[in-house]
C-alpha cells in the first residue's frame, strides 16, 4: 500500500506509528482532523491480519470519529489508534505504558479512549505516562463506562424520530426491535421498559436474551427473525453492516435507529431505506453519547453535565432531519453536510502541539 498516497486520499493531518520491540509494541495512531479541537479517538487492540488492514482500519475509523464529533457539536477532532496485536498475549504493563508515552509525544494533538479490546485498567496504566487520556474510573475523575450515555443518547434519537414521524416524542407504546442487547443495547430496553415502551429482542449470547425477557418483559426472536419483526423502530445495536441488500427488504419498521457502528453495509444502502419508505436517523449521530461523555471529562467530569449532552442529539437530529428537507438529500448525507458544515466554518485552523509545560 501506498502509505502517502492512502493518507492523502481521506486528508488526514498525521500519522504516527510506534514501535517498541522489547514489548513488542506495535502502534499507529491516525489524527484525521483537528479543526475543532483535539483529536479524540479509542485504541483499538486488535490481532490484525496485517499492517495494512491495521492502517486502514484507523485511518477509517479516525475519520469516523471527526464526524461523529462535529455533528454532536463538540469542539473536537478526530482521531483513532490501534495497537497490532492479541490483547490476551500481548497486554503487558510496559506495552500499555510506552504505548502512553508515544501518545504523550503528539503534545495533546490525540486524545485516547478504551476501544474493542483495551479496558479502563489500560487507561489508568496509560495515565501514568500521559495527561492525553479519557475513560479512566469515577474514581479517577473519570466517566466511567460510556454505555449508558449511549443508550441515553438512542433513547433521545427515538424522541426525536417520534416527533417527526407521529408528532409525539414520548415512547410509552411504542414497539421497538433491539438487535444486540450488550452493554447499549441491555441499557436502552432498561430505559425503554422504564418509560412503557415494547421491546422485542435478540442476541448471539442467549443469557442476555433470556435477561431482558426475565428482567425487562421483552420478547426474544431469534437472530434471523429480528429484520421480520413488526415494529416502529428497528434499533441495530450489535454489530455494523447489518442494513444491507438482503435484509432492508424484510424490515417492517418505521425508522431505524441504533447505536452500532456503521450500519450501512456500503453507504448507498441508504437510498434501499429511502426507497422503503423507512427513516433512517444515522448512527454516528444517534450513538455519539459516548463522546459526549468521554468529552465531558476532558474539563471536568460531571454526570448532569454529560446527560444534558447527550439529550442534545435530540436537536442535532431535528436539525439532520430539516437539512434532508432543505436540501433534497436522504438524511445519512444530510449528517455527513451537518458535520462538514461545522467543521468547514472553523476553517484552516488546526490544534497545534501546545507549549511544553513540563
Ligand atoms: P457489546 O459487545 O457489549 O454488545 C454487543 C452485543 O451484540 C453483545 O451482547 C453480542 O453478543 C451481540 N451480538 C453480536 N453479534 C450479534 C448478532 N449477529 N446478532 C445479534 N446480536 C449480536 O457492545 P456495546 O458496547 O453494547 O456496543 C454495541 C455497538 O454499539 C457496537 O457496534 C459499538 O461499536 C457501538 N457503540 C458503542 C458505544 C458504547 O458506548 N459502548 C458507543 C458508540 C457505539
Amino acid at each position: 500500500m501506498g502509505v502517502f498516497e492512502t493518507i492523502g486520499t481521506e486528508s488526514h493531518e498525521e500519522v504516527l506509528f510506534g514501535v517498541d520491540h522489547e514489548s513488542g509494541l506495535r502502534t499507529i495512531i491516525a489524527i484525521h482532523s483537528t479543526s475543532l479541537g483535539p483529536a479524540l479517538g479509542g485504541t483499538r487492540f486488535y490481532p490484525y491480519a496485517d499492517e495494512e488492514a491495521a492502517l486502514r482500519d484507523v485511518l477509517r475509523l479516525s475519520k469516523g470519529m471527526t464526524l461523529k464529533s462535529a455533528a454532536a457539536g463538540l469542539d473536537l477532532g478526530g482521531g483513532k489508534a490501534v495497537i497490532i496485536g492479541d490483547p490476551a498475549t500481548l497486554r503487558s504493563e510496559r506495552l500499555i505504558r510506552t504505548y502512553g508515552r508515544v501518545i504523550d509525544s503528539l503534545g495533546g494533538r490525540y486524545i485516547t479512549a478504551e476501544d474493542v479490546g483495551t479496558t479502563v485498567d489500560d487507561m489508568v496504566l496509560i495515565a501514568k505516562e500521559t495527561r492525553w487520556v479519557s475513560g479512566l474510573p469515577f474514581a479517577d475523575g473519570g466517566s466511567g463506562d460510556p454505555s449508558p450515555a449511549t443508550a441515553r443518547g438512542v433513547i433521545a434519537s427515538l424522541r426525536a424520530i417520534g416527533e417527526r414521524l407521529w408528532g409525539s416524542a414520548e415512547l410509552a407504546g411504542r414497539r421497538i426491535a433491539v438487535q444486540g442487547v450488550g452493554k447499549v443495547g441491555m441499557d436502552l430496553v432498561r430505559r425503554l421498559t422504564e418509560v412503557g415502551a415494547e421491546t422485542v429482542v435478540t442476541d448471539v449470547n442467549t443469557d442476555s436474551m433470556a435477561h431482558a425477557v426475565e428482567t425487562y418483559g421483552s420478547k426474544a426472536v431469534s437472530l434471523d427473525d429480528i429484520y421480520d419483526v413488526d415494529c416502529d423502530v428497528f434499533s441495530p445495536c450489535a454489530l455494523g453492516a447489518t442494513l444491507n441488500e438482503e435484509t432492508i427488504p424484510r424490515l417492517r419498521c418505521a425508522a431505524i435507529a441504533g447505536c452500532a457502528n456503521n450500519q450501512l453495509a456500503v453507504e448507498t444502502d441508504v437510498e434501499r431505506i429511502v426507497d422503503r419508505g423507512i427513516l433512517y436517523a444515522p448512527d454516528f449521530v444517534v450513538n455519539a453519547g459516548g463522546v459526549i461523555n468521554i468529552a465531558v471529562e476532558t474539563d471536568g467530569y460531571s454526570t448532569e453535565r454529560a446527560g444534558a449532552m447527550v439529550d442534545r442529539i435530540y436537536d442535532n437530529l431535528v436539525v439532520v432531519f430539516e437539512t434532508a428537507d432543505r436540501d433534497g438529500v436522504n438524511t445519512h448525507d444530510a449528517a455527513m453536510r451537518f458535520a462538514q458544515r461545522r467543521i468547514d466554518q472553523a476553517g484552516g485552523f488546526r490544534f497545534k502541539r501546545p507549549p511544553s509545560d513540563n
